[in-house]
């Protein structure tokens, strides 16, 4: 994706970071991260810097670094509305997003497109870039066709960086627009086209309800038509124990299909650390799962009638409990639990330098105590939360005095 990063404060352009060990999400061996310039520059035991170099040492040696967390789907602006104005989300502050261990999102619009418009997702994806995370956004809402920045998803795709597929469109719910079959073919395929000529990965995001169809639709098209599987990606497949068994089909079939953290599970829906271990064990790569938080989107509870009857916000604070409650689970390990938050999550959205740490990549990680909960977010090289580094401003650090 081409810079649109600011370089930040030139002082801390260097700084080394000491840990325990750092998992890039793989176990690395190593306990020191060199960064520089925002970017992770060297991983190694036991470095040292240079007498009289300009570098920030930060000492946390009983805390692991691991990569930050990616939520790539986060009602940035607020979603809801279904149960009129009053019910409209707020939209999320910097300080949410940080404290749930998320150092990049990705945006988007739900059934609201009419009073929630891309144009300030647009904006609110640029302030927390300038904020210190990085942030990306989809384009669209549950309708098709889709609102857009520019008249069309392939344009805003060629056109805007920050856009990085079409979403979240609904099928399979009550508050679709019911797409016809034909929409939704041309629709994955302006959008792959789109990813192409901007070197994007070009994917539709797709919001599947409680539906008789399921994934079907989805299915569908990967049989009918010469588009792989993998450009689209369903999320919310954990809404209930049919549509997770459907969920394992289509990620055995080579499909990437996306968990929802709920915060507030309904009498169907099924838990995302269960749902994950549940798909693992009926054999689906771990690599073919993500997690996400649809947080400040609407919980509308709906009655059988569908009227509704209840309301509540989603919190980003679900990702990290959800995750936590999956990295503790018997015989996961530590690096698939990271994926699922982090590399696989880069890889089904083409975010270069995301979802590890490893030389080259953006300095983008988290040190969490022994008891894995968050000590500090780094994101792009710079503290942004946590005990911040008494170090920083110790005797290594002379370009620091100010
Ligand atoms: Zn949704």
């Amino acid at each position: 994706m081409p810079a649109r990063r600011s370089t930040g404060d030139p002082s801390s352009l260097l700084t080394l970071v000491r840990c325990r060990q750092v998992w890039g999400p793989a176990p690395t061996g190593a306990d020191t991260l060199l960064l520089a310039g925002g970017k992770v520059a060297f991983v190694g035991r036991d470095l040292r810097p240079p007498e009289g170099w300009p570098v920030t040492v930060v000492e946390e040696v009983d805390a692991d670094a691991v990569p930050g967390f990616i939520d790539g789907h986060v009602h940035l602006t607020g979603g809801g509305g279904e149960g009129g104005f009053a019910t409209r989300c707020p939209e999320m502050t910097l300080e949410q997003i940080t404290a749930a261990g998320v150092t990049t999102v990705v945006g988007l619009l739900g059934t609201d497109d009419v009073t929630r418009h891309p144009d300030s997702l647009l904006a609110k994806v640029r302030a927390l870039e300038a904020q210190g995370i990085s942030a990306y956004m989809y384009v669209g809402a549950y309708a098709v066709p889709p609102v857009t920045l520019t008249g069309s998803v392939k344009r805003d795709l060629v056109l805007i960086d920050e856009v990085v597929g079409v979403g979240e469109i609904a099928i399979s719910d009550h508050r679709s627009s019911q797409p016809t079959m034909e929409e939704l073919k041309r629709l994955v395929a302006l959008a792959r086209v789109g990813g192409m000529l901007s070197g994007k990965r070009g994917i539709v995001h797709f919001h599947v309800g409680d539906g008789k169809e399921g994934l079907r639709p989805l299915l569908r098209i990967a049989e009918e038509t010469e588009i792989p599987i993998g450009q689209m990606v369903p999320t919310h497949v954990n809404r209930n124990g049919r549509l997770l068994d459907q969920a394992v089909t289509y990620a055995l079939r080579g499909g990437t299909v996306d968990v929802t953290a709920f915060e507030f599970p309904s009498g169907e829906s099924v838990s995302a650390p269960e749902a994950i271990l549940y798909m693992v064990g009926k054999g689906v790569p771990w690599s073919r799962i993500t997690l996400s938080s649809d947080s400040n989107g609407s919980l509308p509870e709906f009655d059988p009638s569908g009227r509704l009857v209840g309301m509540r916000v989603a919190s980003i604070d679900a990702l990290f409990a959800d995750w936590k409650r999956l990295a503790s689970s018997p015989g996961v390990s530590l690096e698939d639990a990271l994926g699922v938050v982090g590399a696989n999550v880069a890889r089904v959205l083409g975010l270069e330098g995301k979802g590890g740490i490893a030389p080259g990549m953006d300095a983008d990680f988290l040190l969490l105590n022994p008891d894995r909960t968050i000590r500090q977010v780094w994101a792009r090289g710079r503290p942004l939360r946590g005990n911040l580094p008494p170090a920083a401003t110790g005797s290594q650090s002379p370009a620091r005095g100010r």
